[in-house]
């Protein structure tokens, strides 16, 4: 417990400290002092996109506060911007870990960054958001894929375009066996759903693990 509030700390006094030499101005009014006023955020409408068959998400990425916010984090690294989706995904919540429950989700897994883009960044917002949901849903986070420098096979269809796939796939399962029969995999942004359907692909290939997927906002 120490630890985590040291992290809290050290992230609050980063803020700090970055906000002094970079004042943050509101995403949608401009006002200085937040990256989302409370004027604002109070007003803010948005609402989650329809699930479709194992696919969830809080926020629409069309909404145009939700993809400032989100670039806010992943491009100028500010950790604010995702305390303010996640302060608004608060009310969501209660649904999601019922329909978690219901599922059976047994483990969280991130969808994985290639080294050189984590390196870049510093830090992988999937694995950000997989370890604010598995706090909420009390299951581990499993870090079992990894990138590839493939670039991945698209349709998968048949059972031999299935097999080209995974041989052409950009990820790969790290362990044999031991995952989970449940699991959610995570990440930041769903756009055409391509890379999500490939690490799913690859979750699946023991054919013993049924995989759902949620993402901070969707396309
Ligand atoms: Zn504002």
């Amino acid at each position: 417990m120490i630890g985590l509030s040291m992290i809290s700390l050290g992230n609050n006094f980063v803020a700090t400290l970055l906000g002094a030499v970079f004042p943050r101005f509101c995403v949608t009014c401009g006002a200085e002092g937040r990256l989302l006023c409370r004027a604002c955020s109070e007003t803010w409408w948005h609402e989650p996109p329809a699930a479709v068959a194992g696919h969830a998400a809080f926020f629409a990425y069309a909404n145009p506060v939700v993809r400032k916010l989100i670039c806010a984090w992943k491009y100028d690294y500010d950790v604010s911007a995702f305390e303010h989706l996640k302060e608004q995904a608060q009310d969501l919540l209660p649904e999601f870990k019922q329909a978690m429950r219901k599922l059976g989700v047994q483990a969280i897994v991130p969808v994985p960054l290639s080294d050189r883009r984590l390196r870049e960044r510093g830090f992988n917002q999937a694995r950000i958001i997989a370890d604010w949901l598995a706090h909420e849903l009390n299951v581990p986070v499993l870090a079992v894929l990894e990138r590839t420098h493939r670039l991945g096979h698209q349709a998968e269809r048949s059972d031999e375009e299935r097999r080209l796939a995974m041989a052409d796939s950009p990820f790969l399962l790290k362990i044999s066996d031991g995952l989970p029969s449940t699991v959610l995999l995570v990440d930041d942004v769903w756009t055409t759903g391509a890379t999500m359907q490939a690490a799913i692909t690859v979750l699946e290939s023991a054919g013993k693990t049924k995989t759902f997927a949620l993402t901070l906002a969707k396309g």
